[in-house]
């Protein structure tokens, strides 16, 4: 079994989740989650805007199959657009669908996020769809057109690892797209496997959206992709104000510096909220080398603890349904 498979299924493990909430952000989470509340993260906003950075905010969520939670979701995300408003932070705002209810009921996640979309745009505030697993994509996609009828502060993400997303690209071209290499364990019949396959269709697609698309988001870490941009822009003459390079709070921090220094575009993804547990493992699953960078300081008997309990349900699980 790899070590991302094990991390992917542990980010999906509803329990563990739940005991993680009652910890805080106490086993290494609270390097790359900006605190548990809107006040904490408008503060570490506030101190990545004064190096020129924009952020993007992240109300952190995950499995949601409560109407009531849903509402909850929406209330808080809300709340986060009034606090942007309000404090004139620059900042916008990343959620997903699934949050505010797309596995409950499509028109019910609909009009929940009209309700946000709705009152984003009074304030001339942008909001992301993050794209989610391949069973997510195509209703994702359709809440975005819908809500495109009506609205233009709207865009979502483009996963490079999925064998249709140049259609997609194609298709949603005149949209403010995110592009990043995807984060979640998608089959082979849908997903390249492979990371030379991954990256190769990741800077196809950057340059294929640099030079036709409205405005690119490039979400990536890896500093051999921020390399070939800059050079595909200079070499083509393209326009600081046509992209922005965007990284998860917490990552390669000197990087979001000195980029944003050099006067490129840059937004960094700002999670904030109890719900961590699973943004924590995706990103774990991505890197396991993150293990030690994020906890190095931190991985103590409870976060061990936490981590033996996901293998032990992950292994239970696995024998389970084998024997079923
Ligand atoms: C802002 C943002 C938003 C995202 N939104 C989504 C989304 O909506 N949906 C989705 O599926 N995925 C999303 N992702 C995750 C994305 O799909 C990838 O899983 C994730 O970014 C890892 O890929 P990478 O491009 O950063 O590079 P990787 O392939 O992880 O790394 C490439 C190389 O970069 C270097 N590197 C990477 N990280 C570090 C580090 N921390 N320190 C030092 N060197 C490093 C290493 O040399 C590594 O080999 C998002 C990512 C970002 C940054």
């Amino acid at each position: 079994m790899k070590l991302k498979d094990l991390f992917i299924s542990l980010s999906e493990n509803r329990t563990l989740n739940s005991a993680a909430q009652k910890y805080g952000l106490k086993f290494g989470a609270q390097n790359v989650v900006a605190g548990t509340n809107i006040d904490e993260a408008i503060e570490s906003i506030k101190e990545l805007n004064k190096h020129g950075i924009s952020c993007t905010i992240d109300n952190l969520g995950e499995f949601v199959f409560e109407k009531s939670e849903a509402l909850a979701a929406k209330q808080q995300i809300l709340a986060v657009i009034e606090r942007i408003n309000a404090d004139q932070v620059d900042a916008h705002i990343s959620l997903k669908p699934s949050q505010l209810g797309l596995d409950i009921d499509y028109d019910f996640c609909y009009e929940n996020l009209k309700e946000i979309v709705s009152i984003a745009h009074q304030y001339g505030i942008f909001v992301n769809f993050d794209m989610e697993n391949y069973t997510r994509l195509h209703t994702s996609f359709q809440l975005l057109e819908s809500l495109n009828e009506h609205y233009d502060n709207v865009g979502t993400v483009i996963q490079a690892y999925f064998f249709e997303s140049d259609q997609n690209i194609e298709r949603y071209k005149n949209f403010r797209l995110r592009l990043v290499k995807g984060a979640y364990k998608e089959d082979p019949s849908v997903a390249f496997q492979t990371k030379k396959e991954i990256d190769q269709k990741f800077i196809e697609q950057i340059e294929y959206h640099l030079l036709h698309g409205k405005f690119t988001s490039i979400a990536t870490h890896d500093h051999n992709v921020i390399n070939h941009v800059k050079q595909f822009v200079k070499q083509h003459q393209i326009s600081n104000e046509k992209f922005e390079f965007q990284m998860l709070y917490g990552f390669r921090k000197d990087m979001q510096l000195s980029l944003a220094k050099e006067g490129y575009n840059f937004c960094t993804y700002l999670p904030f909220g109890s719900d961590w547990y699973g943004y924590f493992m995706r990103r774990l699953a991505e890197r396991p080398q993150n293990l030690t960078l994020v906890t190095k300081q931190v991985f103590n008997k409870k976060t061990n603890m936490l981590l033996g309990i996901g293998t032990a349900a992950f292994v239970l699980g696995r024998v389970t349904k084998r024997k079923s």
